[in-house]
Parts: structure tokens; sequence; C-alpha cells
């Protein structure tokens, strides 16, 4: 049996336009009236290339806005289809008491809010319509009756850098179960894009973007916290719509690489393949002359790197940490 069968509405019931935000671009999927539809025509789509799947996924637009009706007959496709669960993602502000009575009484099974900052200014500039107490209060409402996964992005307009590793240590706390991290890219025809044109906004580069998700990711999986996806899938933006921004295909791969790099700085030892390998042939100086028995998972790693070198998240990034993840791109990006 497959696992999630994803569907896309773009910008469907948003009603918004975040600075960064093209979904048409990213999710490469016509805005279309009629998400039922929409959704069925995807299904088939996907049921071409397995027939039976576990959880029907509704992500893009703003899913817990769409109206009621709407979502109950959402729901009622994934029992036409045969498939169990029902996941979705969201704003934190449409988590209403109305919405959790829902989700109780559906086939929901987890829910993803699309957070992006805790940071009141920078969710105001980049045109979020909620602040950073609304999203630990739709977190709280939202385990009240199933699982919850939360989206955050990296240099976004107006972003410290070193503001969204404190935001997962802030989320880490609340008993999320899964994370993404997207660092942000300039779409083409965003207010984004006319932003960095006027020269008011830079985005990351390669390494300060590594360096970021690197701290978020370690906070995450130091508290066993799933982290999905980090960094856009490299087909899901293309012809062209990326004009700007911290973009790799390995993205992630090269993330738990400089996570890997940083537990053998702070003494860690490992027998730990694929990423230890690629550690051992770029930084055979810092690579350990003593290598050990145990294998050991992430959650070990993490643990370590961030009592190491994350008590203080400024330090982290302007650090030894950042001399390794821009290290890591010369070394790694042009291979
Ligand atoms: S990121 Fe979400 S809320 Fe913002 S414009 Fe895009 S679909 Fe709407």
């Amino acid at each position: 049996m497959a696992g999630i069968l994803p569907v896309f509405f773009p910008f469907a019931a948003c009603g918004n336009r975040c600075v960064f935000c093209d979904q048409r671009a990213i999710t490469r999927t016509a805005e279309r009236e009629d998400v039922l539809s929409s959704a069925a025509c995807q299904i088939e789509k996907w049921k071409g290339f397995a027939p039976h799947w576990e959880e029907l996924a509704f992500y893009g637009g703003n899913f817990g806005a769409l109206p009621p009706g709407v979502r109950k007959e959402l729901y009622g496709l994934a029992e036409a289809y045969g498939i169990k669960g029902v996941r979705f993602s969201t704003r934190p502000d449409t988590i209403t008491d109305d919405l959790i009575s829902e989700i109780k009484n559906s086939r929901v099974t987890f829910v993803e809010l699309g957070v992006q900052s805790l940071d009141d200014r920078v969710l105001a500039l980049n045109g979020r319509p909620y602040g950073g107490k609304d999203v630990f209060r739709a977190v709280e409402r939202v385990l009240s009756a199933v699982p919850c996964g939360v989206q955050l992005m990296t240099g976004m307009y107006a972003q410290r850098a070193y503001s969204s590793v404190d935001d997962a240590k802030a989320l880490a706390k609340t008993g999320i179960s899964a994370a993404r991290i997207y660092p942000t890219l300039v779409l083409r025809d965003t207010e984004l894009f006319s932003l960095m044109e006027r020269g008011l906004y830079r985005p990351l580069d390669l390494a300060g973007a590594l360096l970021s998700a690197a701290g978020m990711y370690t906070v995450f999986k130091s508290e066993d916290i799933q982290v999905i996806r980090m960094g856009l899938p490299e087909d899901a933006a293309e012809d062209g719509h990326v004009a700007a921004g911290p973009r790799h295909k390995a993205f992630g791969d090269l993330v738990k690489t400089l996570v890997v790099l940083l537990y053998f700085r702070c003494g860690g030892r490992c027998r730990f393949f694929g990423y230890k390998g690629m550690v051992r042939r770029l930084f055979k100086d810092a690579f350990p002359s003593d290598e050990s028995s145990g294998g050991v998972g992430f959650g070990h790693i993490c643990r370590r790197v961030r009592r190491y070198f994350l008590e203080d998240s400024q330090r982290f990034l302007e650090g030894e940490a950042a001399y390794f993840a821009e290290r890591l791109v010369r070394e790694a990006y042009y291979r």
C-alpha cells in the first residue's frame, strides 16, 4: 500500500498574498474554482500509479477556511476511494473550536500548520494575518484532537537569521510531532521579488540557509520530532519561476552532512554510513582518526550537537558552525 496521496489546491480559500508566495508556480497546479473536481482529478491521476493509499493529504491554500460543506465532501472523497486517513495543512488563524470538533468527528489524523515564523513583525511584514501567540494557541487546539506538524521558513523578509532557530526551539516544546523546514526562495511575480529588485531584501546564500536549517533540524531531531522535509523538491518550482535564493537539489542531505560534521567536531564518534562517507571524503582533516563502534541515529547526534553548539543560536550561526557551512558549500556544491 502506498503512503500519502497529495492533492494541491493553490490559493484555495486563502484570501491572502504573502510576499513570498506564488503557489501556482510552486505546485505547478492550475488554480481551480471547483476544488472537488480538482481533487477527484488528482486522486485519479495518483491512483494510476498505485491503486491503494493509506492517507489523503490536502495541501496548498487554506484548507481550514474552505466552506464546511466543501471540507465534508473532501473527507467523503477519501471514503469513496477507500482511503482511511486524511491530513491537511492550514494557516494557524483558521484553527477554530468548530474546526477542532469537525476534526474530532472525521477521519482526519494529522494537521500541519503553516507557521513560517513566530515573530509578529516578520509575520506582518510578510503578509501573514496572525501573530506568534496565535500559533501557540493553534498548536494547542490541534493537539487536543490529533497530532500536529509545523512548517517553518528561514531567510524571510525582515527575519534575523537566528530567529528561525529560536522559533524551532520554542515550537519543539509544544508537543508537535513533525516539521518541515523551508529556506525562502524568491519567486518571480511576487512582492518579495520586487523587494529584492529594489534592494530591500537579500535572500540567504546557500551556506547561510544550510546553517539555519541545520540549527532547526538539530533542535527538532534532538526532541525526536520528525523532520519531513528540508527545502522545496527540486522539481517543485522550475520553468524559470525561481529568481534567486538558496536552492540545491540535495539541500536536506547537505544539512544532514553539516550536522554529522559538527558532531565529529564536538567529539562524537559513530559507525554511521552515508553522511559519514561524505564527511570523510570532503573533510579529511576534520574526520576523526579513531572511528569507533556503535551505530547511532540522528536523535543522538543532534542531542550532542545541540549541547555543544546550540545553547546560543546567534553564536552557533556566527561561530565554527558557520565556517563549516561555508566550507561544505565550497567543497560539495560544485561537484
Ligand atoms: S503562503 Fe498560504 S496563506 Fe500565504 S498566499 Fe500562499 S497560500 Fe495564501
